[in-house]
């Protein structure tokens, strides 16, 4: 039975909270298999005077209850405006289809007040810059605890008590004194664990986490990843961790959606992803990581060639070949876009038309041979 992180403000099914719910419709979506949220053929337009900007072009994925799914790829790839569509915070002029499912209600069908039920409180956002998102003029106690008020009408004692709770899950040391300064005055660490007291405040079935721990040191970021675990193990959300970091990806989640150029190209469980890698692009993500159970003396990384495309201007074909080592073009790779396929029968699917070679290719084939001095 799922966990609630604090006995005094009871869990209110969500049938319950929203009179905009329809009940009949609260059932998982058919392929789904029991997701918490599922998103399904999601694309994400932007038109412009210059043409249209593809940020999202055709992503689908599930996320389940007590898992953590690890969304990567380079800036631009799509990541964050693929979580600010399942929170419906994108701007208006952003052209959205397909379907986003939380426990079957498609969140595209809801209107902005319906939407806000949700939002916060079944659904919530760690975002990527943690001072831009937290207000100055406001303790960050206050912060948190209007996280609650806005969702349940709760006494301040009561919120007070949930708030140093929080606080306290998520590492803040004396929270009785912190929960009364300002933003400005917690280090970068603490902001960012200020934020996801913040996002866990209702206790969501379901947190994304926008680059948690860009810009923090390697110490800090292993401590807010460390609380992240923590507090997944304590609430059993289902998390989506958006990130460019691959050892990010490694330590945390269960399974892993790269995207590039708004596309997923590959999807796996870590083990799949990092030992077996199926597509061009994420074996040059793997090449590109320094190795530190080898000696380094001499090495070199691998450096993947050329620029993202712009959305704008997507290649034909498949968008990676202009930077791709395996492409073969004009035909196939620069006139048919590949799809996203299984060539084990596996829970492991790539976008390559040579995944099957790409499949016997490790890594290490492909790093730079190390310089001799
Ligand atoms: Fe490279 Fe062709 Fe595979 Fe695209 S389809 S990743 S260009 S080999």
């Amino acid at each position: 039975m799922r966990s609630t992180l604090s006995p005094s403000i009871d869990r209110v099914p969500v049938t319950d909270l929203d009179p905009f719910v329809d009940r009949e419709k609260l059932v998982t979506p058919s392929g789904s298999g029991g997701a918490v949220l599922s998103v399904r053929d999601l694309r994400v337009h932007f038109p412009t005077d210059d043409g249209v900007v593809k940020a999202v072009d055709g992503v689908t994925f599930d996320v389940y209850e007590n898992e953590v799914l690890g969304i990567v790829g380079e800036s631009g790839s799509g990541k964050s405006v693929t979580s600010m569509a399942v929170l419906g915070l994108l701007p208006r002029s952003a052209r959205v289809t397909g379907e986003i499912f939380y426990r079957g209600q498609n969140l595209l069908d809801l209107g902005e007040r319906e939407l806000r039920r949700f939002r916060g409180e079944k659904l919530a956002m760690v975002f990527q810059d943690a001072l831009a998102a937290l207000n100055p003029v406001f303790t960050v106690g206050n912060q948190v605890g209007e996280a609650i008020q806005v969702h349940h009408d709760v006494k301040d004692k009561a919120v007070r008590a949930r708030v140093l709770d929080l606080l306290d899950l998520v590492g803040i040391p004396n929270p009785k004194a912190r929960a009364d300064q300002y933003p400005h005055e917690y280090s970068g660490g603490m902001r960012q664990r200020a934020m996801i007291a913040m996002a866990i405040a209702n206790d969501p079935d379901v947190l994304i986490a926008d680059e948690p721990t860009t810009a923090l040191d390697v110490t800090i970021q292993a401590q807010v990843l460390e609380v992240i675990e923590r507090v997944q193990n304590r609430t059993n959300s289902a998390i989506v961790l958006i990130t460019h970091d691959l050892g990010v990806v490694a330590g945390v989640a269960d399974r892993v959606l790269v995207m590039y150029a708004g596309r997923p190209v590959e999807t796996g469980n870590v083990d799949q992803i990092f030992y077996q890698p199926q597509h061009p692009y994420t074996l040059g993500l793997l090449a590109s990581l320094p190795r530190l159970d080898q000696n380094a003396e001499g090495m070199r990384l691998y450096r993947i060639r050329g620029q993202p495309p712009s959305l704008m201007h997507v290649p034909p074909g498949c968008a990676f070949h202009p930077r791709c080592d395996f492409a073969q073009v004009p035909e196939p790779c620069a006139t048919v876009e590949p799809e996203l396929r299984s060539i084990d029968e596996l829970d492991h699917h790539a976008a390559c038309h040579f995944a099957e070679s790409v499949a016997g290719t490790s890594p290490d084939d492909i790093r730079p041979a190390a310089a001799t001095t």
